[in-house]
């Protein structure tokens, strides 16, 4: 792989298409920015429609010929699991991009990148198992059988927040099953979609299997939602932005795969060992400076524990060292956008306004070093209702309002009481309580006694305005193929053509 920090620092990147780097039909660039100094660091290709025209003919083009249709499952398999070996020969570099692109903590991203290749390879060893079914249909001389098939070209495309996780997540089951992708990734993160591509061309996928364009959401993921020649759409990304993107999908009856926002409630009981719950807390809302879709922002705590783990998610909040994101020492790194700083500001704003109190944090860190970046103090807030728009909107940042509850009932009330239907995390020692919590609430992802955690194994995805379809396991890889049925009669006899045959 060429590319790394100093290969693109200062330079512009070109798209990827047909197994090529070539650069955008308007010859115009976006800058990506370095959200430690808010400096550009370099530009990316800001492809329109007809950049988008091209990736997908080339990916239609892949997944027609025989090099990649013909292929055997276990050739796919085997191209996908020397896929998974050259990212993990690359997770340094490809997370030291991400981070300088998304000013999330450099270990954090490292270990990201180098977990992907553990998603690789079990897509990679699903490829020769997806099969169909064998039916009866009550017609003996009949056979009826199903069919597991790829779909075709598949868009994806991801947010700023993790990208080659989610680049992962959603290129390797469609390489797997035969799909061909056209990436496109964040405005704010176009770098490792770019090295990812050169390692897909190393690892000797045909050309046009895999495209990548960058640019704006507006324009390139426009046009490759409304894009007629799209199966379907693996969209991750905002509630607002996925009703756009299923809009234009509508428009052809592609299918979506929608990975969106959340207002997760995270939980603690006061027979929970508050100190693990405390630290989970921290880990819902403080870590990855709260950029992170499972974020745990609406905290609810029972009411006999309450003053007890507020006292210590502010110690503890206290305590995050908030710096550069390359210092190992570093807990808490810039947002990654300014756009993200000054929604957090407003919803601090809007939060003082609504009458709830900040007991922790609310504004930018007092440090000179600091200064030129996009750092936000880990915020917290008593004193909250969950009808105010702190509780009722996604902010992304790491900020979270606390709630006192009553009862299972009272909190079952509270919890489900959103739009969205992401996850949710619960901390108590009473198991039935637990399951009973796990069996009610409206999340696609439940957490007992542990917060953040995930396995590429295990399907994910939100209900409600967090959106439809799962991400990882099994039910991933059926996302992207679709279900053929075939009937043989070898019966060998001529039957009445006005009747359709119901019975045997
Ligand atoms: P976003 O603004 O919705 O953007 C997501 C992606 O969509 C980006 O690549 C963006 O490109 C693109 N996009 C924007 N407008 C578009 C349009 N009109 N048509 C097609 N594509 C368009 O979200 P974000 O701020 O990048 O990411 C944060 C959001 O992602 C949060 O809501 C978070 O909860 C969610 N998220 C969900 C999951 C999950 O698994 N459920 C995981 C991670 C993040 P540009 O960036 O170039 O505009």
């Amino acid at each position: 792989m060429a590319m790394s920090i100093a290969s693109i620092e200062g330079k512009r990147t070109l798209n990827f298409i047909d197994g090529a780097m070539r650069p955008p039909k308007s010859g115009r660039y976006l800058p990506s920015f370095d959200p430690t100094n808010g400096e550009p660091w370099y530009e990316a290709a800001d492809s329109d429609a007809g950049d988008v025209d091209e990736a997908v003919a080339a990916a239609k083009r892949a997944f027609l010929s025989p090099d990649w249709r013909r292929m055997t499952q276990t050739q796919r398999g085997k191209l996908v699991a020397k896929l998974a070996d050259l990212v993990g020969a690359h997770a340094a570099a490809i997370g030291a991009m991400e981070t300088r692109d998304n000013g999330k903590l450099l270990k954090e991203m490292v270990a990201q990148v180098s977990y992907t290749p553990e998603t690789f390879r079990y897509f990679a060893g699903m490829a020769d198992k997806i099969q169909g079914d064998t039916i009866p249909i009550n017609k003996l001389d009949m056979f009826n059988f199903t069919l597991r098939e790829p779909i075709g070209v598949v868009g994806i495309i991801v947010p700023w927040n993790s990208p080659m996780y989610l680049i992962a997540g959603n290129c390797a089951p469609n390489l797997a099953i035969g799909n061909t992708v056209v990436l496109k990734p964040s405005e704010h993160t176009s770098a490792s979609a770019l090295a990812f591509a050169e390692l897909v061309i190393e690892a000797g996928f045909p050309k046009g299997v895999v495209n990548v364009v960058t640019g704006y959401g507006s324009g390139a993921g426009d046009a490759l939602t409304r894009h007629p020649d799209i199966a379907k759409i693996a969209f991750t990304g905002g509630t607002e932005t996925g009703k756009k993107v299923a809009a234009n999908a509508a428009s052809h009856l592609a299918p979506c795969n929608m990975e969106l926002g959340g207002k997760s409630p995270h939980i603690v009981f006061d027979d929970a060992d508050l100190d693990r719950a405390a630290n989970g807390i921290v880990a819902g809302i403080f870590a990855a400076a709260g950029q992170s879709c499972v974020a745990g922002s609406r905290v609810f705590v029972h009411k006999r524990a309450f003053d007890e783990v507020v006292h210590k998610v502010i110690e503890r909040g206290r305590a995050v060292r908030i710096g550069h994101p390359t210092d190992e020492d570093t807990q808490l790194g810039p947002l990654a956008l300014k756009a993200q700083l000054d929604k957090v500001q407003r919803y601090v704003g809007y939060a003082v306004e609504d009458g709830a109190k900040c007991v922790l944090g609310g504004r930018q860190p007092q440090n000179a070093a600091l200064a030129r970046g996009w750092y936000f103090e880990p915020t917290l807030f008593v004193n909250v209702h969950n009808d105010m728009r702190l509780c009722r909107d996604e902010i992304f940042g790491p900020v979270a309002g606390v709630m006192a509850f009553e009862d299972e009932a009272d909190l079952m009330r509270q919890a489900n009481d959103t739009v969205y239907g992401l996850a949710a995390g619960i901390w108590t020692r009473d198991i039935d309580r637990a399951m009973r919590f796990a069996r009610d609430v409206d999340a696609g992802l439940v957490w007992i006694n542990c917060y953040r955690t995930a396995a590429y194994t295990s399907p994910s995805g939100g209900f409600k305005s967090s959106g439809y379809g799962k991400h990882n396991g099994f039910e991933a890889i059926r996302e992207y193929t679709r279900l053929k049925n075939v009937m043989i009669d070898y019966s060998g006899v001529t039957h009445d053509p006005f009747v359709m045959r119901m019975k045997s």
